[in-house]
């Protein structure tokens, strides 16, 4: 038996244990290599769609199950003996999943049906799942010549070895640096919670009677908040600014390698950069329009940008009776704080109360259901301790869960009460789990079959006999989630490859993000947003409050992520303009008019900038998506603000035409099906208070 390949809807976690995963990894990585080989020793004349296409996708199913069972264990139930059995099939399944786009026979057959006569009577489906599996195969290199399909392979082989040096150097030099303090005077302003943060991490460490600091976000960004002494948070800055910088952890000449081998990569596929490469499938199509597009808002906020820093300037000039001058870099945060506070007298802990995770997934449920004429229940579950001793495990067929945390629930079609989907929802952090929050597939279901999904998070936990009362940004997380979820289980689609949350990398967060703007919305706040104990809604000027200080320094937030997108495209678009220069001199040629006025200037991010160097090719040339998808969600919001935030027609039309719909259709098509034209940018300037920017301001 092969517990982790079973086929059984309702999985049973408790026989996933370490011991299985060699012996079922290696049957299931066997059996797909005979399933390839099969498609590739077929008689090509009797060859056809279903032999080949469907037969590819089909080939690695039972992989796919088992493989991923065993990569969601590891994020939500890490262990050493899990870890190592993992560690050691992992070289074999890479290796075997990047074999296949080389394996001359196998594209031989697939390119000869692909481009037979038969493909023109498919139906749209299936001629887009053609068109995706050609382009995929083409751009790994498939129809290169020899020594060319070589180098592309090595040039692949040699991204994935630097571009882990590079985040090695980022983690390490971050883990290498911590700020550890014994005179608590110094450590006036730091919120309670910051400070016994630090204290337990100085008593893990050895020290008593001191506070540790450490590069870890959560460690070091109450200091640059909320600390009084100005030179700590300068030392502080100092050190974020060297990670990836300095020494062994140098990663300068890692930037320049990994950009001349993404560059090298692309001219062999025949593309004039990286981000034609690749971008040619996603919505922007070309470098050029992701940055036309980035510019584009860069112009419209400029001035509002600018202006507030002038006013942060002049507020701490009137604060701290100094002349009014440009911040240092380690003075920003400080400042807005104090100013936030100030303007808006604004405590977000205000609201945890009305936020018990219970009373938000109800809502939430309840939303759903009014919106997208579905409804949501929990089931009974169950959790098992994997490899417990009795042999008649779970004897009532009970689903079981992962942990005792976790639940179990379904979604029905509340006109047909078809079963669409079910899904486990894991929200609170444990050491055994990994960061963040995700929303996953582990099946997706041939048409007509229910899907398995799950969410999971790590919001803030229980505390003394309290429900879990969660921040209005846990609450969106839950919501942002929750909408990969529907995407994933209301899909509808014949062709699973092109299922759910499958879609380019720019559209996937339009179902995601939609959902958070219910969270700021007063009707749907009010479906969710109940005092744990007392059951009121959220009270009127604790709202006001919260819409007020939605927007503070919006233009700035909008500009960090402007620059970033900008740095990105430029280095993935015109690299040979800037190479043999100094990297730090780059940054500043490239954005001049994206980075705030302050007197220290900060060296370049990319020496520690993951998202784009620290993966083959991760957000490299897409980092422009997260504002792209912003515009997309504050648009398509609209039709719900203007035909009713509830309203059940404007959620239905959603559902038909963007979240049954997965990657069948091109994503611009399923844009316009839904909103009748093309994406505008207003709604989210609008959204940020930021229309009135731009043009026509001076
Ligand atoms: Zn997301």
């Amino acid at each position: 038996m092969h517990p982790f390949l079973s086929p059984e809807f309702h999985v049973r976690w408790s026989t996933l244990v370490p011991e299985a995963v060699e012996p079922d990894i290696t049957h299931a990585l066997e059996q797909a290599k005979r399933n390839i080989e099969a498609i590739c020793a077929q008689d090509p004349a009797a060859a056809n769609y279903e032999s080949t296409f469907l037969a590819l996708e089909k080939a690695t199913d039972e992989l796919g199950r088992g493989w991923g069972r065993l990569n969601h264990l590891d994020s939500v139930c890490d262990s050493p003996a899990q870890r190592e059995a993992l560690n050691k099939m992992l070289p074999a399944v890479t290796d075997f999943y990047s074999s296949i786009a080389l394996n001359d026979r196998l594209w031989a057959m697939i390119k000869t049906v692909g481009e037979s006569a038969e493909m023109a009577a498919l139906d749209p489906v299936g001629k887009r799942f053609v068109e995706e599996t050609l382009f995929d195969f083409r751009s790994s290199g498939a129809d290169l010549p020899a020594d060319r399909k070589q180098r592309v392979a090595a040039v692949a082989a040699e991204l994935s070895k630097i571009t882990k040096e590079y985040s090695e150097h980022v983690l390490d030099s971050t883990n290498a640096w911590e700020l550890v303090i014994t005179d608590e005077a110094k450590l006036a302003g730091l919120p309670e919670s910051a400070k016994a943060g630090a204290a337990e991490n100085a008593r893990a460490k050895g020290h008593e009677n001191a506070w540790r600091f450490t590069l870890q976000f959560p460690s070091m960004f109450p200091i640059m908040q909320h600390l009084h002494d100005d030179s700590i948070r300068r030392q502080v800055w100092e050190a974020s600014s060297k990670v990836g910088a300095v020494g062994e952890f140098d990663n300068t000449a890692l930037v320049w390698q990994i950009l001349e081998l993404r560059q090298e990569k692309a001219a062999i596929l025949g593309h004039g950069h990286f981000a034609d490469l690749t971008l040619e499938r996603r919505m922007a199509k070309t470098g050029r329009s992701a940055l036309k597009f980035i510019e584009g808002i860069h112009a419209r906020i400029h001035p509002v940008f600018l202006a507030e820093y002038r006013q942060l300037a002049q507020y701490k000039a009137a604060r701290s009776g100094q002349p009014v001058s440009d911040l240092e870099p380690w003075e920003v945060a400080y400042w807005s704080e104090k100013q936030r506070q100030e303007n808006y007298d604004f405590d977000e802990e205000a609201l945890r109360p009305y936020f018990s995770v219970d009373g938000v997934m109800a809502g939430m449920f309840e939303i759903a259901s009014r919106l997208f004429g579905i409804t949501i229940r929990e089931l009974d579950s169950i959790y098992i301790e994997p490899g417990s001793s009795s042999t008649i495990q779970n004897p009532e067929s009970k689903i079981e869960t992962w942990h005792p945390e976790c639940k179990f629930y379904e979604i029905h079609d509340s006109k047909t009460a078809a079963h669409l989907g079910s899904f486990y929802a894991d929200w609170h952090p444990r050491e055994s789990k990994r960061g963040g929050a995700w929303m996953n597939s582990l099946h997706t279901g041939a048409l007509g079959e229910p899907h398995l999904g799950l969410i999971i998070g790590n919001m803030s936990p229980p505390v003394n006999g309290k429900p879990a009362l969660l921040t209005h940004r846990e609450v969106e997380t839950i919501f942002h989630e929750f909408g990969h979820l529907l995407h994933g289980l209301l899909s509808e689609v014949s062709v699973k490859s092109l299922a759910g949350t499958n879609v380019p990398w720019d559209f996937v967060e339009l179902p995601s993000q939609i959902m958070e703007n219910f969270c700021w919305d007063r009707e749907s706040l009010d479906l969710f947003a109940r005092h744990f104990e007392t059951e009121e809604p959220i009270p009127e000027d604790l709202f006001a409050k919260m819409i007020a200080a939605k927007n503070y320094l919006s233009a700035s937030v909008f500009m960090r992520q402007l620059a970033l997108a900008k740095l990105d495209l430029e280095l993935h678009i015109r690299l040979s303009d800037f190479l043999g220069k100094d990297l730090d001199a780059v940054d500043r040629e490239v954005l001049a008019g994206y980075l705030a006025p302050l007197k220290t200037p900060s060296p370049s991010r990319t020496r520690n900038f993951n998202h784009l160097f620290s993966d083959p090719t991760g957000y490299a040339a897409g980092y422009y998506s997260y504002k792209w998808a912003e515009v997309l969600d504050a648009d398509a919001f609209s039709r719900f603000q203007a035909e009713g935030v509830l309203n059940s027609e404007t959620g239905r039309s959603f559902r038909e035409h963007v979240l049954s719909k997965g990657n069948s259709v091109p994503p611009d098509e399923l844009y316009r099906s839904f909103m009748g034209r093309d994406p505008d940018q207003e709604p989210l300037l609008v959204r940020a208070g930021l229309a009135g920017a731009g043009a026509g301001a001076a």
